[in-house]
């Protein structure tokens, strides 16, 4: 085994058996700790196993986020030192996320867990973005997934190449918690099927580290700030984790990126704890309606990886940074600057997280020579339903 998994409240050490939660029962995330301190560059080739990162051995790279500089965007915005991590579908710069979101890369690291402790099947929640990646990593893989999926989110799960007899679709009449509340109870019937687990499982959130490390492979050092829209929380506590090793490598700096976080309102819940102070966060069967005003729904996890030890509140605290709260409009004129800039389209929260940098700029949270990571989480799928056949599920 290539790591082990600590918890983050009695440190205690477990071996590998798809462990999400510590034997001692505590109230925190397990973190993976790896044999290999070392980050491995690739130094312009481009490399396809897991040897590049810091995931379950033997994970197959099929799909990279991509790291580049817009010498337009940064004019603009008078930010020279501003990269973006693009993940989608965009051949012009060879990014060939086929299922057009950063949930690709969960998608295999967890699939190859699954598979080396044993477990014949996946069960999983999506609000769309997930299903779509694991569906796709499934027939690769060779591992069956069953997705369970809000009825009304059903149209955004297809995927590029025709999906083969290992998935699943269930569809539930209600919001994405209810979808995973079901996902858990169909898990239960067979000690065989695996959950997918969320944030609490280390393979997701390594998966999604993978654009931290692969920014940092561009640039040279860790950026001074982070920019993500987030619905659970997962993909910046990765980022939290990715940097806690590239510190420990030593080669690219010594300080944690500021994590500058975004959600869409109304239906904010982080933000409005994080900027209370408060560790504890309040959802309810209410926000179900300010859910269905959303521009960017995929971010509207109703218990999203936030209080427990571990999650996005400790991540804050030990990053620095700020929440930013992004309207729908907001988040639509983010979105034209932005296609019309780089001639790409992106998905409505990777608009959101454009909106927070110029909330961010606006309010000076970030000064002009700031070496700025912009994680545009998902993009290219217009572009690529004009270029390719889908297959709708
Ligand atoms: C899931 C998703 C997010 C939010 O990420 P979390 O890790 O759940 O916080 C942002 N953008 C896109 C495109 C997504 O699919
Ligand atoms: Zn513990």
């Amino acid at each position: 085994m290539s790591f082990k998994l600590r918890c983050l409240k009695c440190s205690k050490i477990h071996e590998d058996h798809y462990t999400l939660v510590c034997d001692n029962g505590c109230d925190s995330l397990l973190r993976a700790e790896y044999d290999r301190k070392r980050f491995n560059r690739s130094l312009g080739w481009p490399m396809f196993t897991s040897v590049k990162y810091w995931l379950p051995e033997n994970t197959p790279i099929v799909s990279e986020p991509i790291v580049y500089k817009s010498s337009i965007l940064n004019k603009a915005l008078g930010l020279p030192n501003l990269y973006i991590s693009f993940s989608g579908y965009w051949p012009e710069k060879f990014a060939d996320t086929l299922t057009c979101s950063f949930k690709e890369y969960e998608a295999f690291s967890t699939l190859q867990r699954v598979k080396d402790t044993g477990g014949t099947s996946l069960v999983l929640a999506s609000a769309g973005n997930t299903g779509r990646a694991f569906a796709y990593a499934s027939k690769i893989m060779d591992v069956p997934v069953t997705i369970v999926i809000p009825r009304k989110y059903l149209f955004r799960l297809w995927v590029p190449e025709e999906a083969g007899e290992s998935v699943k679709v269930i569809c539930v009449d209600g919001d994405y918690l209810d979808a995973i509340k079901m996902a858990e109870q169909i898990t239960k019937t067979s000690p065989l099927l695996r959950n997918e687990g969320g944030a609490k499982n280390t393979a997701r959130r390594d998966g999604m580290g993978m654009v931290m490390l692969r920014a940092v492979d561009y640039i040279g050092r860790i950026p001074d700030h982070y920019f993500q829209a987030i619905g659970s929380g997962t993909g910046a506590i990765a980022t939290w984790e990715a940097s806690l090793r590239l510190i420990e490598d030593g080669r690219f700096g010594t300080k944690l990126p500021k994590l500058q976080l975004s959600q869409n309102s109304p239906f904010v819940p982080m933000y409005d704890a994080f900027n209370k102070n408060e560790r504890k966060i309040s959802t309810s069967d209410n926000d179900k309606e300010l859910i269905d005003t959303m521009y960017a729904n995929v971010l509207s996890n109703r218990s999203p990886c936030y209080s427990i030890t571990g999650g996005i509140y400790d991540a804050m605290n030990k990053c620095g940074g700020n929440m930013y709260s992004v309207t729908n409009e907001e988040a639509k004129a983010a979105q034209l600057v932005f296609e019309t800039i780089e001639k790409i389209d992106i998905l409505p929260a990777a608009a959101v997280a454009v909106a927070s940098l110029l909330k961010a700029i606006n309010e000076k949270k970030v000064e002009k020579k700031d070496y700025i990571l912009l994680n545009i989480t998902g993009g290219g799928e217009e572009r690529l339903k004009r270029d390719r056949k889908i297959f709708q599920l």
